[in-house]
């Protein structure tokens, strides 16, 4: 069970962070808080900004129709990005939204997007990424944001591996066989990446490419064909539960 308030509302926010430090919130912000969630002056929440761990602070009176925040106390010092990058092949819209949010809830700490032979959707929307992320993030109660990186062509990505990290390909051409045992028996990996494709899948030739990267451990998500969004969420909960936090709270 997490050991952190999830009753009080959090927020992400860019300023630093220090006792006593007032905030002045841009209007997006400042309009959820007093509109969306009715806060009055002195209401409580909690704010974090991915580098100084999470603090409570308090609504300040309203003035000159600026919204301001007074930082009070820290509660959670800053924890560090989970090593666990999360590739994925674009989708459009309404589903990327959601594979950002899942992967980011399932402790993803950096998001990769990477350009496949069948990859759609080219045309990203990095910053509506990093939007999703930290929305995740206020609702999960990480307080290190994963970070967006820059689309990357899986050749590229593959000619730049580096040799000690592990990929966990998610391959749905792979027979049908316990994911569970198959990551068991490697050792734990000390870096770790996890590989979803595109709606179309991966062509033969990427397949051969990936197979060839030095700790790779190609596995099937079972006998169905799931939606890369859902793949997404069934391949983070297999990592998680066998080597990740889910394990040991690590
Ligand atoms: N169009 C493809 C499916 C692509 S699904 C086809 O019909 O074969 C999108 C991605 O989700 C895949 O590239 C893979 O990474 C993952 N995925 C979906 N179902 C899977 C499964 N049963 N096993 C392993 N990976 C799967």
């Amino acid at each position: 069970m997490a050991r952190y308030d999830f009753t009080t509302h959090r927020l992400f926010v860019e300023a630093p962070l220090q006792t006593g430090a007032r905030i002045n919130l841009p209007q997006p912000a400042a309009h959820y808080l007093r509109n969306v969630l009715r806060l009055s002056d002195g209401a409580e929440l909690l704010v974090f900004n991915g580098r100084d761990g999470e603090w409570r602070a308090a609504l300040a009176p309203a003035a000159k129709k600026q919204t301001a925040l007074d930082v009070r106390a820290q509660v959670r010092p800053q924890e560090a990005p989970h090593d666990l990058h999360y590739l994925f092949a674009p989708l459009k819209h309404a589903r990327l939204d959601y594979m950002v949010q899942k992967a980011v809830e399932m402790g993803a700490g950096v998001l990769q997007p990477v350009l496949t032979q069948r990859t759609q959707g080219e045309r990203l929307n990095i910053e509506r990424m990093r939007a999703n992320v930290v929305e995740a993030a206020e609702q999960c109660g990480i307080l290190a944001v994963p970070d967006v990186v820059a689309p990357v062509k899986l050749a590229a990505l593959l000619a730049a591996w580096p040799a000690e990290r592990m990929l966990v390909f998610c391959d749905e051409g792979a027979d049908v066989q316990d994911p569970v045992a198959a990551l068991s028996a490697c050792p734990r990996p000390t870096a770790l990446s996890v590989l979803i494709g595109p709606e179309g899948g991966f062509d033969d030739t990427e397949r051969a490419a990936l197979l060839l990267l030095p700790q790779v451990a190609r596995i099937s998500l079972g006998p169905r064909i799931l939606r890369a969004d859902t793949a997404a969420v069934a391949a983070l909960t297999l990592v998680q539960a066998v080597w990740g936090d889910w394990r040991d709270g690590a």
